[in-house]
């Protein structure tokens, strides 16, 4: 064993990575999770159904040596598939081909399998365990037991993996303040189902170019842009897909506010997702019975407290979910954290201030493209202006592949530092703009001159690992 025990609080999807790299290295981890053993007592849901998996994710989970299993339970997403009010659907790949796709998981079952691969490399895992307070000095912790109870626990290195509402922060936060600033979107989000296509009304069955089992195509993502709200939805394995239906909390109409329960949602949904709604015979039920979630980017001045605690993952920096890479970038922050500790597994101050100096500006950057990228899908993507921009990028980025790359992609499909993808999308977004300026055409514009242009302003993209 290498280094001081290590005390995990949360199991939820960066936790459980994060105890496998830990684990992997030689260290000893306990791992203490409020919720009871999914696999045994079934997921309790509460966040997204599934999510998108990325290749920073997929990279994370490629050096714990799960990414292999993890795509056998995972639907392939080849682009957005945006749907008009009429009815009309159109694929935008999200790159050249299929080396450059994201993948649909099952919250719940990427968890039980983490968990599983936690207690392989060696970890313990605690279940029913949540922490309530914690006594730096003698770090001494104590977890409120699911039977009601209560449990002190010596513990070693404290790492909070417990999400957005951390109680490890809460506890350092009022030890030594961590300059918090949580920024709320001011929208929320509720999910309702399409269930397979041999469930619907047999006039439903295979609408929408459907394959097999699915009731829209099953390799998309897909998005019902209406402007200052929007539905997405995402393939399940077994033939479903989860929709996410994002709208203002509150506000003049539609906000949550004014739609409180189905019927009124009935009756907005069929003017504005008449195709969608036509797809969820089970709209009534899940509109009332699911809750609103809340959105928020949370900021923190500091990240640790002395060689003592540390947060990591939706803990440290969680962010809106409209990049699709906020388990994706926890999942990067394992990678570094393991690395990190084993190569100075005694020196754990500098160990947690150089993981700080290392994500932060990577997670402040990611911060700022996920609520950009809520504008960019709920109007963009049905915006002229915007389709012209992505057709000439795309154009430049064939033609000239070191000099241009669309933001989404650097995102999405390598591992350049977020702050650098936000960096350089800026700056090819203003050529663009300015090769655009006077035409609404990409067919107007010179390839060969913008090419130049590009070549002559902007540096060579680094190295793009691609996985
Ligand atoms: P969590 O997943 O929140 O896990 C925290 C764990 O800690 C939980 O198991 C919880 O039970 C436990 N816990 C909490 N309190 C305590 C306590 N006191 N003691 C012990 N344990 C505790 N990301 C993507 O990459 N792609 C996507 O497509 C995507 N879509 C999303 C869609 C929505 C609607 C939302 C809300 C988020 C989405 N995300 C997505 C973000 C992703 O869900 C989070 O970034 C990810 O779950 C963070 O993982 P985490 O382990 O840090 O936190």
């Amino acid at each position: 064993m290498s280094g001081q025990p290590i005390t995990l609080i949360g199991g939820g999807l960066v936790g459980a990575l994060l105890a496998v790299q830990l684990a992997q290295r030689g260290f000893s981890v306990d791992v203490h999770e409020k919720r009871p053993d999914p696999r045994r007592a079934g997921f309790l849901g509460g966040r997204s159904i599934n999510l998108a998996l990325a290749e920073r994710g997929l990279q994370a989970l490629r050096m714990a040596g799960l990414a292999e299993t993890v795509l056998q339970h995972a639907v392939m997403m080849r682009g957005r598939m945006v749907h008009d009010r009429e009815g009309n659907g159109a694929l935008q790949r999200y790159g050249v081909d299929d080396s450059e796709v994201i993948w649909s998981v099952s919250r719940g079952a990427l968890n039980m399998l983490l968990l599983d691969a936690a207690e392989a490399a060696g970890a313990r895992l605690h279940f029913g365990q949540a922490l309530a307070s914690v006594d730096f000095d003698s770090m001494r912790i104590r977890l409120a037991t699911a039977g009601g109870g209560e449990q002190d626990v010596q513990a070693g290195l404290l790492i909070g993996a417990d999400g957005a509402g951390s109680a490890l922060r809460s506890a350092m936060n009022a030890h030594a303040p961590l300059g918090e600033r949580v920024e709320p979107l001011g929208h929320g989000y509720k999910e309702l189902e399409i269930p397979p296509a041999g469930k619907l009304p047999t006039a439903l069955q295979q609408l929408g170019g459907g394959r097999d089992q699915y009731a829209l195509e099953p390799h998309a993502l897909h998005i019902w842009p209406r402007g200052g709200y929007m539905c997405i939805a995402l393939p399940n394995t077994e033939g479903s897909f989860t929709v996410t239906l994002f709208l203002p909390a509150q506000g003049a109409a539609p906000s949550f506010a004014t739609l409180p329960d189905a019927t009124a949602a009935a009756a907005f949904f069929s003017t504005q997702f008449p195709g969608l709604l036509s797809l969820l015979p089970d709209f009534r039920a899940d509109y009332d019975s699911n809750p609103v979630g809340t959105l928020s980017t949370l900021y923190l001045d500091r990240w640790h407290l002395d060689g003592r605690a540390l947060l990591i993952g939706d803990a440290a920096h969680a962010i809106v979910p409209f990049h699709g890479q906020g388990m994706n970038c926890g999942f990067e922050d394992t990678v570094v954290l393991a690395d990190l500790l084993a190569a100075s597994p005694d020196d754990t101050a500098a160990v947690f201030a150089e993981f700080q100096r290392q994500r932060q500006p990577n997670a402040d950057a990611i911060a700022a493209m996920a609520v950009e990228n809520y504008v960019e899908m709920r109007d963009s993507v049905a915006d002229p202006h915007y389709l012209a921009k992505r057709e000439l990028g795309s154009a430049l980025a064939a033609r000239i592949p070191d000099h241009c790359m669309a933001r989404y992609r650097l995102v999405t499909f390598t591992h350049v530092p977020y702050a650098y993808a936000l960096e350089r999308g800026r700056a090819q977004d203003a050529l663009l703009e300015q090769l655009l300026r006077d035409t609404p055409n990409v067919a107007d514009v010179d390839i060969e001159a913008a090419a130049r242009l590009f070549q002559s302003t902007l540096p060579p993209l680094p190295e793009l690992r691609h996985g």
